[in-house]
């Protein structure tokens, strides 16, 4: 989606989609509609990459702006029949099977092993990754993470104010210098 001099890309929530992104998508386009920011080159337009989970489709690593939805597994210990799957399921060896599967700090969110777990026993609550600042062009720069969130109405609140930094230095947001930090004094208050 392109307003103004806004590039917004929601990835496709696909089968292994953790969020519905819709309301997001509906507050953001909003966000950016109202937004009076005009630019002639394709450099100065503020980029957004929202990723319904870690896979990252919608690129937001290099984004001015950028959300991923991620989980934090938990086992429910009463449906869990220590079958293995989950281990087998997941790509970062994130899990150590012993009594119960136990989660590693590798695990990124994925659901892989939610979805693998013939029991059900697998679940985990959804938040989001943001991360700002990224570009590519001469010198590209990978976003930060700025905040979780556990709701959208964070993701929009951000959104908002990465439009608003731009607008208030005439220059897409990560362009200015120390943006990133610029926001976080913002969001922290
Ligand atoms: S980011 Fe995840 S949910 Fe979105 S299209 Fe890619 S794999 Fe599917
Ligand atoms: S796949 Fe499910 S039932 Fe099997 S070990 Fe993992 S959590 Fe337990
Ligand atoms: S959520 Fe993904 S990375 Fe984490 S333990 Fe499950 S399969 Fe592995």
């Amino acid at each position: 989606m392109m307003s103004g001099g806004i590039e917004i890309t929601f990835c496709r929530q696909c089968k292994n989609a953790l969020a519905d992104l819709k309301i997001i998508e509906a507050e953001i386009e909003e966000t950016a509609k109202r937004a009076d920011w005009k630019v002639r080159k394709s450099h100065e337009k503020i980029k957004a990459g929202i990723s319904a989970c870690p896979n990252a489709c919608a690129a937001p690593q290099i984004k001015d702006f950028g959300a991923l939805a991620f989980i934090i597994p938990e086992v429910d210990r009463k449906r869990c029949t220590a079958c293995g799957m989950c281990v087998q399921a997941c790509r970062e060896n994130a899990i150590e099977l012993e009594e119960y599967p136990v989660f590693s700090e590798k695990c990124i969110g994925c659901g892989d092993c939610m979805r693998a777990c013939p029991s059900e026993a697998i679940s985990g609550q959804v938040k989001f990754r943001i991360l700002a600042g990224g570009k590519l062009g001469r010198h590209p720069r990978f976003a930060e993470e700025v905040l979780i969130a556990d709701d959208t109405n964070s993701i929009a609140d951000v959104f908002s104010q990465i439009v608003k930094i731009s607008m208030e230095n005439k220059m897409r947001f990560s362009h200015i210098p120390g943006c990133v930090d610029i926001l976080k004094k913002r969001i922290r208050g």
